[in-house]
């Protein structure tokens, strides 16, 4: 439940994000002992929430960034991050964000296929530079989550396919202002079964023998994000088991001597430390049904709508005995619909409504459809 008195709760309008600080820090500290445990590099990836107050936090604890967009760059240099800790990852680099991401000499481009290659190759020469990449490899391995989130397999868009390796490697020794360091793979999100995390182990020294076959020297393995959070009980499971998680890699992943390797979570880190909290503005009786009408909707999180995801919703005021509710929004799409059938304590105009797990891809998905106003963030 949220940590927040209910006086204090009423001085705010609502929609409203209410991150919880303490919470975050805690997050952070456990994944950071636990990487530090194999000395893995852990970048924070922007795009699950670019808020300064969280980005600032992020830094404190010695994480770099994972960007996937030219804007995302800058937000990570203009909130303190050092180039050398920025990662670059996207199918669909423009060359004004990367002529950007070259001028600021970031760590490194993840690069997702030849043609990028070529394009890179051909703005860093114009600037007399040399970009450091990581080929993004699509390892083919199935994640076990929601197919918009699942990114490694072959059918998706993203990454380089391994039988492209070959051709790949022609093309990386004609092109002069490209330095290899690394692989990349990022198999997709809210990944709660660790085999999945095996398998793709497996794959990455499947990869590696392959590139010590042709001696090429590989001085970083980024495995990138993926690990997913509780949705369904965010009070027993505040903090996702990053021991179970980086242990796995530590047991699976064989490196060569001297290889860094470098994760890039999301999720995992900031997922918990958010809740979306509204008021009800209506309850009207249904066919089968009552809805409880929210002043948040889909423009604030679009999590349900879009994936179908659950989120674990209270009312943070009643204490009547329970009915059921279908929880919506004002907006204008029957997508927009925070879950069916929910048990909550009787419930009326003006109960707050709290609506958990909403710190990851919360926030940032944000839209002003409607032509809504953008819903304010409060830190406690
Ligand atoms: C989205 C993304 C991540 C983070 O994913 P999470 O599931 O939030 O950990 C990491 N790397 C890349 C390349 C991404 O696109």
């Amino acid at each position: 439940m949220l940590n927040i008195d209910l006086h204090e709760l009423q001085q705010h309008a609502t929609p409203l994000y209410v991150y919880d600080l303490n919470l975050l820090r805690q997050t952070l500290q456990t994944a950071k002992t636990e990487a530090g445990k194999y000395n893995y590099h852990v970048h924070y990836a922007l795009k699950a929430n670019a808020n300064a107050p969280i980005l600032a936090e992020m830094l404190q604890h010695g994480f770099g960034a994972d960007c996937v967009s030219g804007n995302e760059v800058k937000a990570a240099l203009e909130n303190g991050f050092g180039s050398e800790d920025v990662v670059f990852a996207g199918v669909g680099k423009s060359d004004a964000e990367i002529n950007y991401a070259l001028e600021q000499d970031i760590f490194c481009f993840n690069c997702e296929s030849k043609q990028e290659l070529e394009v890179l190759n051909e703005l860093a020469e114009k600037k007399g530079k040399t970009a450091r990449i990581a080929l993004r490899i699509n390892p083919n391995v199935n994640a076990n989550t929601h197919k918009y989130i699942t990114t490694g397999l072959e059918e998706n868009k993203f990454g380089i396919n391994a039988w492209e390796l070959e051709s790949v490697l022609e093309l990386l020794a004609q092109l002069k202002s490209i330095e290899l360091i690394g692989i990349h793979f990022h198999i997709g999100s809210q990944i709660t079964d660790l085999t999945v995390f095996k398998n793709l182990c497996t794959r990455v020294n499947e990869f590696q023998d392959w590139f010590a076959a042709r001696n090429i020297r590989l001085q970083h393995i980024n495995v990138g994000g993926g690990l997913g959070v509780d949705y369904y009980h965010p009070e027993q499971q505040p903090i996702p088991d990053f021991a179970a998680y980086f242990g796995l890699f530590h047991q699976f992943l064989e490196l060569k001597p001297g290889q860094q390797v470098h994760f890039e979570l999301g999720r995992a880190l900031v997922a918990q430390c958010g809740t979306l909290v509204s008021r009800v503005l209506y309850i009207k009786k249904g066919l089968s049904t009552n809805f409880a009408i929210l002043d948040a909707g889909m423009t604030e999180l679009i999590r349900p709508a879009l994936y179908q995801s659950y989120h674990k919703i209270e009312n943070l005021t009643s204490r009547e005995p329970e009915e059921r509710y279908d929880v919506v929004g004002p907006i204008c799409e029957s997508s927009d619909c925070f879950g069916k059938a929910v048990q909550l304590p009787e419930t009326s105009r003006g109960d707050f409504i709290a609506i958990s797990t909403a710190g990851a891809y919360g926030e940032v998905m944000a839209s002003n459809y409607n032509l809504r106003e953008k819903a304010k963030a409060l830190y406690l």
